[in-house]
């Protein structure tokens, strides 16, 4: 559907918190978005809520499980009572619990596919109906590079494969009622996620980023608004032609 975007554009941003949640929270406000703001601590969504309404723009935080359907269900009603329709949804949350497989316990195993892959579900069955009723929408899910398969993290790397076909499948079954639906994959960038890895295998980040370098062409690890710029593509009304698309956005060729 090539028509105008609803008027306000609302966007929902899972895990807007910090890292690239916040970011593409923060970009799709500048680029006239009002931002319903989703973490598991409403209260960690106020610098993100703060540049949102310093943009202009409203903004709402929710505290909320996005791998809990009730939660869910009742953060989609607060956006609809705080902002109004959402027309665009970010899925962005998402965890590691890296293990090798032969050590991963099952709990690490589930708690990391309902993170990362049944919150999509969850949340795209919440906010779509509305999108369709509109007669247009976007929907932009977070993958990852791990998706081709990534040492220690079977159930990541499962999850943000999961979110690929998702997507794809997504894209088939809304794209009839103007909704676009896409993923974008980042490779290596700098967050609290990547830190947390450092700090975990015992390495300094420095160290860390060194040794990714060595794989990146472009010469530097990404950053959040990399990411943001990506999803902020996606969002515009002018990519109504691009739907089903897993954009890789790590510095090398990927996919
Ligand atoms: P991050 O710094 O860890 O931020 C993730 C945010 O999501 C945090 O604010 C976290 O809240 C929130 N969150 C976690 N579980 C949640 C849940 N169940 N419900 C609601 N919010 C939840 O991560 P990031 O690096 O920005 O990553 C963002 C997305 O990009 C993720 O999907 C990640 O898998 C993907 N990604 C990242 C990289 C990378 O290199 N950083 C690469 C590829 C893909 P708490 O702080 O309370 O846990």
């Amino acid at each position: 559907m090539t028509g105008a975007p609803p008027d306000p554009r609302i966007a929902v941003v899972t895990g807007a918190a910090r890292g690239i949640g916040a970011a593409i929270a923060c970009r799709l406000a500048a680029d006239g978005h009002d931002i319903a703001a989703i973490d598991l601590d409403a209260t960690a969504c106020a610098d993100t809520v703060a540049t949102v309404t310093a943009a202009g723009r409203r903004a709402c935080a929710i505290g909320a499980d996005v791998a809990d359907e009730g939660a869910v269900a009742r953060a989609a009603e607060i956006v609809r009572e705080q902002l109004g329709e959402a027309s665009v949804l970010v899925n962005n949350a998402g965890i590691l619990r890296d293990k090798t497989m032969l050590k991963m316990e099952l709990s690490d195993w589930t708690r990391v596919i309902e993170v990362n892959l049944q919150s999509v579900f969850l949340t795209c069955r919440a906010f779509a109906p509305a999108m369709r009723a509109a007669g247009w929408g976007r929907i932009i899910n977070l993958s990852s590079v791990a998706a081709l398969g990534a040492f220690g993290e079977a159930n990541y790397a499962a999850a943000k494969a999961g979110v690929q076909g998702l997507t794809r499948t997504l894209a088939l079954e809304l794209g009839s009622f103007g909704i676009t639906v896409n993923a974008v994959a980042p490779g290596f960038v700098v967050t609290e996620m990547t830190r947390e890895v450092a700090r975990r295998v015992g390495m300094s980040f420095e160290d860390m980023v060194a040794d990714q370098l060595r794989s990146i062409p472009v010469g530097r690890a990404g950053e959040p608004d990399d990411i943001a710029n990506a999803v902020a593509f996606f969002a515009d009304e002018r990519a109504s032609f691009v739907t089903g698309q897993i954009l890789y956005v790590a510095g090398a060729p990927r996919g």
